[in-house]
């Protein structure tokens, strides 16, 4: 059986933005989500890090990795968590929280050493798997934790096919969407991103605020379809083979 590997900022970033396409590809072959950023919080959290968590202490990232391990296996994939700390809980200095405000989340740029961290142990990790096919992030919205994933994995997965997703919930806004390629899903895949999405209770509050209902939500936000950047010609010709290993090709 061939394998898929897709990247994943956060834990719920994937199954957000290609929920139904790890769906499709998890019927046929063995699809692993890696997720970068899902370690535990330190035991002093910032106010920030505290309010946008609506949890403080240790108990956030282990809630987020067992929602996010329900959702994966509600997909059908199977799951690996990297323990790097979430941006609002690293240091810029030993007594300065690197994201003072929300805002900062956006317009911060990633730490270069963590970056070539996070690049290495994707490398040991893709060796590990042996993917056919990467799947990862755009960086789209600018936060830095997603951003970082992005800049890691261009290092990473050279020589293996990369396609590369348009982040949800940023990439659900018109600028994005009209620079990238939807593959649209069936009404099989659609209900089994959404049932994943919902999963995440953590994020769907702070995800969908203003719609109860997690599966109009999700439909305002990617169109019943899961969107990638097709740019460049190896993002082209990831998204090729992906639809080859989906069978639509
Ligand atoms: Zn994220």
């Amino acid at each position: 059986m061939t394998t898929i590997v897709a990247v994943s900022p956060h834990p719920d970033d994937a199954v957000l933005s290609i929920g139904g396409v790890l769906h499709d590809l998890a019927k046929r072959h063995t699809v692993e989500i890696v997720t970068v950023f899902a370690s535990d919080a330190p035991p002093q959290v910032s106010h920030l890090a505290a309010r946008l968590a609506g949890l403080s202490g240790a108990n956030i990232g282990a809630a987020r990795r067992a929602e996010d391990r329900r959702a994966v296996e509600s997909l059908g994939a199977r799951k690996h968590h990297l323990m790097f700390c979430d941006a609002v809980h690293r240091r810029a200095a030993p007594d300065q929280w690197l994201i003072q405000e929300e805002a900062d989340l956006y317009r911060t740029a990633p730490e270069a050493e963590l970056v070539a961290k996070v690049s290495e142990t994707l490398t040991r990790r893709l060796a590990e798997a042996c993917p056919v096919l990467v799947l990862g992030p755009a960086g789209h919205g600018d936060h830095i934790d997603h951003v970082a994933t992005a800049a890691a994995l261009a290092t990473s997965c050279a020589g293996t096919a990369c396609a590369t997703w348009s982040d949800m919930p940023y990439g659900g806004s018109s600028a994005f969407r009209d620079r990238c390629t939807p593959l649209h899903l069936s009404p099989t895949a659609w209900s089994a991103k959404v049932a994943a999405i919902a999963c995440y209770e953590t994020q769907v509050r702070w995800l969908f605020p203003a719609v109860n209902d997690v599966g109009t939500a999700a439909r305002q936000m990617c169109g019943g379809a899961d969107w990638f950047v097709t740019k460049t010609d190896a993002q082209r010709r990831g998204l090729h083979t992906l639809r080859q290993l989906i069978g639509e090709q």
